[in-house]
């Protein structure tokens, strides 16, 4: 089996030009992760197979890290992070030099930026994150039953210093300064129970749960076929995806929507998914008009290339974004999404 005690260092230290937004006698926010392991048993939304993942605390400076268990050696880390994207159809899929893949990160990725959790080593059993119920509500609740640590080392963001604007056709995505991470997603699609909408929200504490965690993937129900010819959404089934009528008009599923604008608020999601990606959390505002996964990327590459766009900085809990987030104990209700506990 693995080592108990894993420390990858794949971020960077803090280099002299850090911009330290706190005041001195504010103290910084520290790195968070895991207090014990915790872990799910899913289908993948694209493979249909079957996946067991466990999440389990990972040190200081450590960064999100996929381990395949199914596949021997150190060829089975998997770094979730921008430059490791392999595969932006239909979802964010990430792979290792070996050609080693994890895809599917996104829903997962999204809840991790939820919940400020740093460090995680997460170990999955096949090349797919199971979907759970499509949205990022059910990984957010291991987080929560598993509980948060802080750890030694303190905080980083990365501070958006200057706009930058990737295009392509009628999509757009773009970065610009705050001193917040907020999300505005614009979409439009000709399907009548989705047409134009806009989401807009500032990510403080909280609020990714309330308004954007239990948001759906969804798809169109003529593109079924096409998807599965391709070797995508194999696993898809109204109970891990919204899925709209051949005529625009309704929702197949029986319980209808989440919220009346779950659409929106899921690609709201996604975006925050691939943005968690740069490696810490973001310190400025995102915008997205009819963008998707590959965008997103994209809209990272071109971020980090420019060395001016981007700074690291230390989080104080002064920074609005990053109050300390309350986590709560709901290993309770672990059998309601056949959840298990896991060994460390
Ligand atoms: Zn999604």
């Amino acid at each position: 089996m693995f080592e108990s005690s894993v420390s990858y260092t794949v971020l960077p230290d803090l280099g002299p030009g850090a911009v330290h937004l706190a005041k001195a006698t504010t103290p910084a926010l520290k790195q968070r992760s895991l207090k014990n392991a915790i872990g799910c048993t899913g289908v993948g939304l694209h493979s249909g197979t079957k996946i067991t993942m466990v999440l389990r605390p990972a040190a200081a400076n450590t960064g999100i890290l996929f381990r395949r268990t199914d596949i021997a050696g150190g060829g089975a880390l998997v770094p979730a992070h921008w430059a490791s994207v392999s595969d932006t159809r239909l979802n964010t899929c990430v792979a290792n030099a070996d050609g080693v893949s994890v895809r599917t990160i996104e829903h997962l990725m999204a809840a991790l930026s939820g919940c400020g959790i740093d460090n995680l080593i997460i170990d999955i059993n096949g090349p797919e994150v199971p979907v759970m119920d499509g949205s990022a509500a059910p990984f957010l609740f291991l987080v929560e039953c598993a509980g948060v640590v802080e750890q030694s080392a303190p905080r980083r963001a990365i501070k958006v210093l200057k706009p930058v604007i990737v295009r392509e056709d009628d999509k757009m995505a773009m970065l610009t300064p705050g001193d917040s991470f907020s999300v505005a997603m614009d979409i439009a699609f000709d399907a009548t129970v989705i047409g134009r909408q806009h989401c807009h929200l500032t990510l403080t504490d909280g609020r990714f749960k309330s308004e954007l965690s239990r948001a759906r993937t969804f798809g169109f129900e003529q593109e079924v076929a096409a998807m599965r010819a391709a070797g995508l959404g194999k696993g898809g089934t109204l109970d891990n995806a919204v899925v709209i009528s051949s005529d625009g008009e309704h929702v197949l599923n029986d319980e209808g929507l989440r919220y009346d604008d779950e659409f929106v608020r899921h690609k709201a999601l996604d975006a925050v998914g691939d943005l968690y990606l740069a490696g810490a959390p973001l310190l400025g505002h995102y915008r997205g008009v009819r963008t998707g996964h590959a965008l997103n990327n994209r809209l990272l590459r071109e971020f980090f290339a420019d060395q001016s766009a981007w700074a690291y900085t230390t989080i104080s809990a002064a920074t609005p974004a990053f109050a300390d987030p309350r986590t709560r104990s709901a290993a309770a209700l672990l059998p309601a999404y056949g959840m298990m506990a896991a060994s460390a």
